[in-house]
C-alpha cells in the first residue's frame, strides 16, 4: 500500500481499558481497512518511529491478506491478570470464563497475595508468571523458590523474569527446581527478525528459553513470525499486546497455523479483549469456555464512530504513520 492509501484507509479509535494495564487507561488504535481484511496498528504511544515500524508492517500485511482459519474453529486461551488490587482479582478472572490457566503479571509488592487469591478462587489453576524483566536474579530466585514450595506443579512457567538474557540464563542455572522459562522481551526487542536469525542471537535465546512468546505486531506480521518459528523447535505461545479484536484476529490466524507445532496444545495469550471496555467489531474475540473463535474480525462503522478521536489526535497518528512509512522498507 502507498502511504496516501494507508492514510486514506486509516480510522483512529480510543477504547477505554477495564483495568490500569501498564499505566494505560485508554488504548488508542489505528485501524487500516484493506479490501478483504483489516489491520491494527497500535504501538504504545511512547514508542518512537523505529520501535513502531514492525507494528505498521504487520498492520499493512494484515489489511491486504485474507484471514486464514486453517480449518480450526477455536483456540484455547489463558486468563490475563494485570497487577490489580487483591479485591479486584475475582472480578478480572470472571472476564475469562473457562480459562484454567492464568497468566499473572508480577514484579510488585503484592505478587504473592495476588497469586494466593487466584488459588483461593480456583484451586486447580495453572499459573504463568510474567515479570516483564522487573526482577533481579536474586529476587527472582528467592520468589520462585518459595512459590515452588507453596504451589509446586501448578507453576507452568515464568515469562521474562529478568531484563537481560544473561540474567535469565544465570537464573535458569541457579534455580534448584525445574521451572520453564519463556522469553518475550529479549526476542521482541531485537527489532528485526532477520537480525535475530543472522546474528546467531536466536541460538543464544534458545539456550535459555523453554518457550517463546510470539507477538504478531512487534515481530512485524504473521509471515515474519512464521519465518522465525520455522527455525525453532520449542513451543511458542502467541500472545497479544492489548489489542482490539482486529489485532487479536491476526494473532489467532497465526496461532491456528501452529496447532500441529506445539506437541501438546498450549493456551495462547490472546484472550485480552476481555480487558477492554469496548471493541470495534460485531464479533468480539472474547473467551468463552476457555477458548476464542478463530474468525476474521468484522469491523462495524458505527463502533469506529463511537470510539473515534479528536482531530488533533487523528493528525498526530497520521504524522506518526507518515514518519514510520518514510523510514522505508515497509
Ligand atoms: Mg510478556
Amino acid at each position: 500500500m502507498q502511504l496516501k492509501e494507508v492514510l486514506d484507509r486509516t480510522h483512529i479509535v480510543s477504547i477505554p481499558t477495564k483495568t490500569n494495564f501498564r499505566g494505560v487507561q485508554f488504548r488508542e488504535i489505528a485501524l487500516i481497512e484493506g479490501d478483504t481484511n483489516w489491520g491494527e496498528f497500535s504501538p504504545f504511544l511512547e514508542y518512537d518511529a523505529k520501535a513502531a515500524k514492525n507494528w505498521l508492517k504487520s498492520a499493512i500485511e494484515s489489511a491486504v491478506t485474507p484471514f486464514q482459519s486453517n480449518g480450526l474453529d477455536f483456540i484455547a486461551v489463558n486468563a490475563t491478570l494485570p497487577a490489580v488490587e487483591i479485591e479486584q482479582v475475582a472480578e478480572v478472572l470472571s472476564w475469562f470464563p473457562g480459562c484454567n490457566t492464568v497468566k499473572i503479571k508480577v514484579g510488585t509488592k503484592e505478587d504473592l497475595e495476588r497469586i494466593r487469591e487466584v488459588f483461593r478462587i480456583n484451586a486447580e489453576a495453572q499459573i504463568r508468571l510474567d515479570a516483564n524483566g522487573l526482577w533481579s536474579v536474586s529476587e527472582a530466585k528467592m520468589f520462585l523458590e518459595s512459590l515452588n514450595k507453596e504451589f509446586g506443579s501448578s507453576l507452568e512457567y515464568v515469562e521474562q523474569p529478568c531484563q537481560t538474557l544473561a540474567e535469565n540464563k544465570k537464573l535458569k542455572n541457579e534455580l534448584t527446581f525445574p521451572l520453564k522459562i519463556a522469553i518475550d522481551e529479549n526476542l521482541r526487542k531485537v527489532r528485526k527478525v532477520r537480525k535475530v536469525r543472522k546474528e546467531g542471537n536466536l541460538n543464544e535465546i534458545l539456550e535459555v528459553a523453554d518457550l517463546l512468546i510470539i507477538k504478531v505486531a512487534p515481530l512485524g506480521g504473521i509471515s515474519s513470525c512464521l519465518q522465525l518459528i520455522e527455525k525453532v523447535d520449542i513451543p511458542v505461545v502467541v500472545s497479544s499486546a492489548l489489542e482490539s479484536s482486529v489485532g487479536i484476529s491476526a494473532g489467532v490466524a497465526l496461532a491456528a497455523q501452529l496447532s500441529k507445532k506445539n506437541q501438546s496444545p498450549l493456551p495462547f495469550g490472546l484472550g485480552t479483549v476481555a480487558l477492554l471496555e469496548g471493541d470495534v467489531v460485531s464479533n468480539p474475540l472474547l473467551p468463552v469456555d476457555g477458548k476464542i473463535k478463530v474468525e476474521k474480525a468484522n469491523v462495524e462503522l458505527d463502533k469506529l464512530k463511537r470510539y473515534s478521536v479528536s482531530d488533533s489526535r487523528k493528525k498526530w497518528w497520521h504524522q506518526r504513520i507518515t514518519d514510520i512509512y518514510n523510514l522505508g522498507s515497509l
